[in-house]
């Protein structure tokens, strides 16, 4: 998949492309990347590449001009692929979207700075905006790296068996299971029994409790948007069943207390 990121900040992506899972996708020929720096398209001596805002106010605007140059040369070099511009007022990244994502020929992004761009560049040249979360970063270099990062995972091959992304939290609607490695015993705090015992069966099944009780206590709504299989189901209705136990073993019956003020009494 070819990945081309327009930007005036190109040194950024120096190490970002040279470092870890990215780095190895790179080498496999799995992620083909370039970086284009937007300014080589800017006429003029000092190939400037923002203006003031009509209608005034605070702040620069990068020009169309050049940022349309750019989209159509890296176009021109990746036919295949998907413009996108990074904005704040994208579609919110997120699992499904990096799946379809990954399924591309390739992608170029456009990463603003200052206000963003000339509203013209988006008519003709676009076509998806991407947001990575409701919160204005000052470029979009970072967004860009996050999109590629959790697109290129994706990309069949790019993971080994072991870290295969199958695994990860959401894919399966679930968020995944705790891990451990050595010492078995930090600051007291033991690893797990089951987890030394080598029996597979017992370790997946303790894998998935966990991770549905992960699921529970931190994003408790995933549990609400999923299908459950009849084991995950026994699962909630033991930890409910324990819960119950817990409240009646107190020597209060599980009263709730009454605290002044408190409308719950009735
Ligand atoms: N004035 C714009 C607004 O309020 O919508 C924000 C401009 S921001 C300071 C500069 C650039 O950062 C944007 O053009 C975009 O490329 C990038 N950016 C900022 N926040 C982003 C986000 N959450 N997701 C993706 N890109 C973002």
């Amino acid at each position: 998949m070819q990945f081309v990121v327009l930007t005036i900040f190109p040194e950024m992506f120096g190490p970002f492309w040279d470092h870890g899972i990215i780095r190895r996708a790179v080498d496999a020929r799995k992620i083909v990347p370039a970086t284009v720096n937007i300014r080589d398209y800017a006429s003029g001596r000092h190939h400037v590449t923002d203006d003031r805002p009509y209608g005034g106010g605070c702040g620069m605007v990068m020009k169309p001009e050049p940022l349309t140059a750019a989209i159509e040369a890296a176009r021109a070099a990746a036919p295949g692929a998907k413009t996108a511009l990074m904005s704040p007022q994208g579609h919110v990244l997120d699992r499904t979207m990096a799946r379809e994502l990954a399924r591309l020929d390739g992608l170029i992004f456009v990463c603003g700075r200052y206000e963003g761009m000339d509203e013209r560049v988006c008519h003709d040249h676009i076509d998806l905006e991407l947001s990575i979360g409701d919160y204005v970063l000052s470029g979009g270099e970072l967004a860009a790296m996050v999109v590629i990062d959790a697109v290129a995972r994706l990309i069949p091959g790019v993971l080994g068996g072991e870290d295969s992304a199958e695994k990860d939290s959401f894919e399966d609607g679930l968020l995944e299971h705790a891990h451990f490695t050595r010492p078995e015993n930090f600051n007291g705090m033991r690893v797990p029994e089951v987890l030394l015992s080598g029996h597979h069966g017992n370790i997946e099944a303790w894998r998935r409790e966990n991770a549905m009780i992960r699921t529970f206590l931190k994003r408790p709504e995933l549990l609400t948007e999923r299908p459950l299989a009849a084991e995950e189901v026994a699962v909630l209705k033991k930890w409910g069943r324990e819960i119950e136990r817990i409240i009646e073993a107190r020597s209060d019956g599980g009263q709730p207390l009454d605290r002044p003020g408190s409308s719950s009494g009735g």
